[in-house]
């Protein structure tokens, strides 16, 4: 992590103590939250100046670069794939979901769990809110969580129970997990906007928004309004990923499915957000209930290959099926 003085606005060419002040009115403290933000938004705190809004905005990430923190915009595959090593990953509490992602919810990337309702995304959610405290020998990163509740889902019971079912000491659990709950989509906006923040001032390795899609989709009801709701979502979508980028955190984010009765072939089921989440979400989930266990594909990954494994949920959360269980299922 770079020193706190290297990432002040004003170590920036262009921000003097004017622009300083617009931008911090409006949220914006360092170069990190800087490079964090659209255009549109920097552009708002400075007066509507978007040309200025866009040049700041890069100098903040051109600065990150070479601070290390972002890899710069032409760099050799060699580099990359070093850039990836350095990745790391939270166990989801099953081996077998692990496997599917390759060893675990990545940092630096957006992962969505997506799935009719009681599929149990939420209860992956609160698993990894767990598991991420974890030391990182047994799967976690010895940091904490922030959990969006958008649906008012969140149960601290629920964590308390997880915790002592693997051993753990609740009371520190709970500790550790910031709850944020959202009352409205500009209000889950406004709590992203602050979480820069959050992260930097507590330990914070995980950020979980369930569900990122809800508050959208109950406030923009009907044809005439998609084209705005899609607008919104994608703007939505592509401050997660800038978070998760800029900051080195885990992105997790749910999703509800809805039938769509003109879909006939294949799953009667698809994502609430449409194309807009599927492309800015790094990897996608799909869980749905089978019989007493899970199933969980890993849908349109850019390295994984798509297959399916079972997994449970009991008293630890989300947990591995037991011995008498198939692991595996083919593929889709
Ligand atoms: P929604 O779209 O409504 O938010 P969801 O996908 O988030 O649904 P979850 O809340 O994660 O669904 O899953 C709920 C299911 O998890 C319950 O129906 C139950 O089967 C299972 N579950 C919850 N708690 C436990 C527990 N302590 N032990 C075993 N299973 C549990
Ligand atoms: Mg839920």
């Amino acid at each position: 992590m770079a020193a706190q003085e290297e990432l002040e606005l004003d170590t920036l060419e262009g921000v003097g103590p004017v622009t300083k002040q617009k931008l911090e009115e409006s949220g914006i403290y360092t170069i990190m939250d800087l490079a964090a933000r659209g255009v549109g938004e920097v552009a708002e705190a400075i007066n509507g100046d978007s040309a200025k809004a866009t040049e700041l905005i890069n100098k903040a990430r051109a600065k990150l670069s070479e601070l290390g923190i972002l890899s710069k915009d032409f760099v050799s595959a060699k580099e990359l794939f070093k850039k990836r090593q350095s990745i790391e990953r939270i166990t989801t509490g099953a081996k077998s979901l692990d496997d599917l992602l390759g060893g675990g919810v990545e940092t630096g990337a957006v992962t969505e769990f997506y799935g009719e309702f009681g599929s149990g995304k939420s209860q992956v959610c609160h698993t990894l809110s767990v598991t991420v405290q974890l030391p990182k020998d047994q799967g976690g990163l010895e940091a904490g969580a922030i959990y969006v509740d958008t649906e008012g889902t969140f149960r601290p019971e629920r964590i308390a129970e997880i915790s002592e079912a693997r051993g753990l000491d609740p009371a520190k659990i709970l500790d550790n997990i910031i709850v944020a709950k959202a009352y409205n989509s500009a209000h889950q906006e406004l709590i992203i906007r602050e979480v820069g923040r959050q992260i930097e001032s507590s330990k914070v390795k995980l950020v979980i928004v369930d569900s990122a899609v809800a508050h959208y989709r109950a406030e923009f009801l009907g044809r005439g309004t998609l084209a705005e709701r899609q607008q919104r979502l994608n703007r939505f979508m592509h401050q997660i990923l800038r978070i998760a980028e800029v900051y080195g955190i885990a992105m997790v984010v749910t999703n509800q499915v809805q039938s769509s009765p003109d879909f006939f072939f294949g799953d009667p089921t698809r994502a609430t957000g449409g194309h807009v989440v599927a492309h800015t979400s790094t990897y996608r989930i799909y869980l749905r209930k089978a019989a007493k266990s899970r199933i969980a594909r890993m849908v349109d990954s850019p390295y994984h290959p798509e297959r399916e494994v079972v997994f449970v949920i009991d008293n630890k959360g989300v947990d591995d099926p037991s011995e008498d269980m198939p692991k595996r299922r083919g593929g889709s």
